[in-house]
């Protein structure tokens, strides 16, 4: 294990930082600072807490810029979806702010007892893992309801997003919480698993890929502490015969090429009835063609490189298996470092690894189907169950199948997105448990059964 991260610039090679992995005994001081921090903050109100949420909201608002630009610079992001990104993170922090006095109320059950409630009580120190594609978003959704419950927060973050993780710490401080509320831990991810057997930690919520989460879950239902887990996607976006794809064909690119095309809930599988496949396919590639691809720190940037140069190479081998197995390429598989041109797969069958696999950039695998019921049940032939999308003018048909979906979400006419006001999570291998809304407030408590006679 190397004692330092050095953080790079994906769009040109360049270093731009380097950073001290903590030493075991910082890790332990760390630790312990979570634990003590966590015997106060858990008897401040949950009033005082919202109030330093609008707080984290201010300091967000004041330091967009630096932000954004740190997030492009470290992972390569579009610097527009960056400034985008901080800016749902502001709202997430008025959302939490407004609503968790009431998600945090004792709920009041009538039963034969002179009283009984349900009292949402913190559980302690609480470990996030997360991952770099959207550095301060996955950061602050776990964070947000995890602390305005009144438990403090560790952050293992992915390592080439080294910067953003110390800049979210500084966040949270210069806010007013306090130092110990929210830590940053340098640490490789060999130490996770000591990590979650300490004592101090009391679960823990992974964001990122498959083998991450099987990983970190394994340990800790070993020392039986919770796990939520949010994993891979292969999305299905579904277009019928009756799609509007003037009105929608810009959201259906942006479901796909936003962040590069690494996006857990990104359409990754494109399943076209056959009466509009060749209408659909004319208007995506025009639209896919003319995706402007340049320096992400530009203004004009809409696509760019993915974040490291071996995700570029782990695409290109999914794409070359699945053209050896006949799919066609109508667009693209170009590759130079760390960029992935925009491509576009046709005559894509469900045998080929641009279906079976998630692809984490920018490949839009094209599968024609017969019927409304051929593209539903293609597809549900997956192993994620992230979201599923589905374009037609006929609701209320599409509505009928909302029993057959069995992913954690099912949009109709729009692009799978996360919103602070409703749940979000997976089935099947993207994972268990939800963030965001009240069910994301509920996952890191002790649902305490008051009885009072
Ligand atoms: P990882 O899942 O490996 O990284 C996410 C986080 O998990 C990082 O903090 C990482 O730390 C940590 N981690 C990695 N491996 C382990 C492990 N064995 N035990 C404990 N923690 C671990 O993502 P990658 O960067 O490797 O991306 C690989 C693939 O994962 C992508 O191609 C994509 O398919 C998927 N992914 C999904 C995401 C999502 O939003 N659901 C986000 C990112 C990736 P460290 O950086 O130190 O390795």
């Amino acid at each position: 294990m190397k004692n330092t991260i050095t953080t790079i610039n994906p769009y040109n090679g360049a270093e731009l930082n380097k950073f001290q992995r903590f030493s075991v005994d910082k890790i332990d001081s760390i630790l312990n600072n979570a634990q003590s921090t966590y015997n106060e903050w858990k008897t401040t109100t949950i009033k005082s807490r919202t109030k330093l949420l609008v707080k984290l909201g201010d300091v967000l608002n004041n330091n967009l810029e630096e932000y954004s630009r740190l997030m492009t610079e470290e992972m390569g992001k579009p610097i527009k979806e960056s400034r985008a990104e901080i800016e749902k993170c502001i709202l997430l922090c008025d959302f939490y702010s407004k609503n968790s006095e009431s998600f945090l109320a004792d709920e009041i059950i009538e039963t034969e007892a002179q009283e009984s409630f349900i009292s949402y009580d913190p559980l302690g120190v609480i470990l996030g893992v997360m991952p770099w594609n959207y550095p301060f978003w996955q950061v602050f959704r776990f964070a947000v309801p995890t602390l305005t419950a009144g438990n403090t927060a560790l952050l293992k973050h992915a390592s080439n997003v080294t910067g953003c993780a110390l800049a979210i710490q500084n966040c949270f401080e210069q806010a007013g919480y306090p130092i110990g509320c929210f830590q940053t831990l340098l640490t490789d991810h060999d130490n996770i698993e000591e990590l979650i057997k300490n004592k101090i930690i009391k679960a823990v919520s992974v964001t990122g890929s498959e083998k991450a989460g099987i990983s970190i879950s394994t340990t800790a239902s070993k020392v039986l502490k919770k796990s939520v887990l949010e994993l891979g996607g292969n999305n299905a976006c579904i277009i019928l015969d009756d799609a509007d794809l003037e009105k929608h064909m810009d959201t259906i690119v942006k479901a796909r090429f936003q962040n590069s095309g690494q996006s857990c809930i990104a359409a990754k599988r494109f399943i076209v009835t056959k009466g509009i496949y060749n209408e659909f396919i004319k208007q995506f590639k025009e639209k896919v063609e003319a995706l402007n691809y340049t320096d992400p720190i530009k203004e004009d940037a809409e696509i760019s490189v993915l974040a490291r140069e071996d995700l570029a190479k782990d695409l290109q081998e999914q794409v070359d298996a699945s053209v050896k197995k006949g799919a066609k390429v109508l667009l693209g598989n170009k590759r130079d470092n760390a960029y992935f041109s925009p491509t576009i797969l046709i005559e894509v069958t469900s045998d080929m690894k641009v279906f079976t696999e998630e692809t984490f950039g920018p490949v839009a695998p094209i599968i024609k189907a017969d019927s409304m019921d051929h593209a539903i049940e293609l597809a549900s032939n997956s192993r994620f169950g992230l979201g599923t999308m589905l374009f037609t003018k006929n609701t209320e048909a599409a509505k009928l199948k909302i029993g057959e979906i069995a992913d954690g979400a099912f949009f109709i006419n729009d692009m799978v997105k996360s919103d602070p006001r409703l749940p979000f999570g997976g089935t099947k291998a993207s994972g268990y448990g939800r963030e965001l809304s009240q069910e994301g407030i509920h996952e890191f408590v002790n649902k305490k059964t008051v009885y009072i006679n």
